[in-house]
């Protein structure tokens, strides 16, 4: 057989727009934004805060950095507890570390994969301040019941849309749902900006407290420091792709759903008992941004011979999150009673690339290939 190009899980599309913006950005000679200089992050901001249709949008140089400054823009730090999933990309929990706080681990529902509301209650302890629920594969986290848990004990929700760009929940725009949410723009998400990240908010006190943050805590005059700080800001660079990427991003996620429609007319000949395929439940718009389908009679082992045999065929579907934060080194030492969806959807998930590059055939090779790839490994186990 010819050697075929690996069909990758995600792939950043960039085009004469991302490059004529770069180009005025460094014909221009400023390249940052510090002291009120260069447009392109003013601008960006403005236009994703109006996609989000949040009032206010503070961009950041990566999505973790996002998720840190606002755990620290809520007033979280040493003695803090936060409820977070442990079924998620490890920078949830690491910001809430950063932070000086501890993350307290939630199970997740076993059908979306997303922090389980009927579980918070559960986690809670008299020192809990904040939740972060994470949109997990592009599909919103069921906001409402953890919006009015918030509500109930005087937490902050500070929502991880890293994933989730473009996705609704009560046909709501994710972004101005939660008291902040955070965005990324690494090359495999929804949209890029190479490296960085977002914070929406529609709360003024919670934009100020970003907006300082990101730049060592100044206020107004740069080289004035009214708290402590990082650098946090995005360059001006970045945020000129990002204003293209925003453009796109319509027709990107538009590309997105359809692939995903497709892949599930071809998948769903299969037996629910050889695999689950992705849900959308009622009020929970995906941005579709990972494919992922479940194998309920799989254990790791046999999860990942799927993925082998995907991969031979020139498809690189993989797992997100083969290890669950709790288990790793630096993590094991925080609260994680009861993770026992958590721990099975670790050893049984697999995702599909769903992202907008893709043609028809390619989506058919998809499907074909991963039909026979776990009717195969089942039938042998
Ligand atoms: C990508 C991602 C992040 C971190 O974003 P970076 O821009 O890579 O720092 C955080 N949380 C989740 C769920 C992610 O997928």
């Amino acid at each position: 057989m010819k050697a075929r190009q690996m069909i990758p899980i995600n792939v950043p599309i960039i085009g004469e727009e991302e490059i004529r913006l770069v180009l005025e950005v460094l014909k221009s000679g400023v390249l940052t934004s510090r002291a009120g200089s260069g447009s392109m992050v003013a601008k960006f901001e403005e236009e994703f805060a109006k996609f989000v249709d949040a009032k206010y949008a503070v961009a950041a140089n990566s999505g973790t950095a996002a998720l840190h400054m606002a755990l620290l823009a809520a007033g979280i730090g040493p003695g803090d507890d936060v409820l977070v999933p442990s079924f998620t990309f490890v920078a949830t929990a690491e910001a809430v570390v950063l932070a000086g706080a501890r993350p307290i681990f939630v199970d997740i529902e076993p059908e979306t994969y997303c922090i389980d509301p009927t579980k918070l209650e559960d986690a809670l302890t008299e020192k809990t301040k904040a939740i972060i629920p994470v949109d997990l594969y592009g599909l919103p986290a069921d906001l409402k019941p953890i919006l009015d848990f918030a509500e109930e004990h005087d937490l902050t929700v500070i929502e991880d849309a890293a994933q989730a760009h473009g996705a609704e929940y009560n046909n709501r725009k994710i972004g101005s749902v939660s008291h902040m949410t955070c965005f990324s723009f690494y090359p495999s998400k929804n949209m890029t900006t190479g490296e960085g990240g977002m914070v929406t908010t529609n709360i003024e006190e919670y934009a100020e407290k970003l907006r300082a943050i990101r730049s060592h805590g100044e206020k107004g005059d740069t080289y004035y420091s009214v708290m402590v700080g990082h650098n946090y800001r995005m360059p001006e660079i970045p945020a000129a792709i990002g204003l293209a990427q925003l453009k796109k991003l319509p027709k990107f996620l538009k590309k997105r759903r359809e692939n995903a429609e497709a892949l599930t007319k071809g998948l769903k000949q299969l037996e629910p008992s050889l695999a689950k395929l992705p849900k959308e439940p009622k009020g929970r718009r995906h941005s579709w941004y990972l494919y992922t389908i479940r194998l309920p009679w799989a254990k790791a082992e046999e999860r990942n011979r799927v993925i082998q045999r995907l991969r031979s065929e020139g498809i690189a579907a993989t797992t997100y999150y083969q290890t669950p934060i709790h288990k790793m080194p630096p993590y094991k030492k925080y609260p994680s009673r009861n993770l026992k969806e958590t721990e099975k959807a670790a050893q049984q998930v697999l995702s599909l690339p769903t992202h907008p590059a893709l043609n028809k055939k390619q989506l058919n090779h998809i499907t074909k290939a991963t039909k026979e790839a776990i009717k195969n490994i089942s039938y042998h186990k």
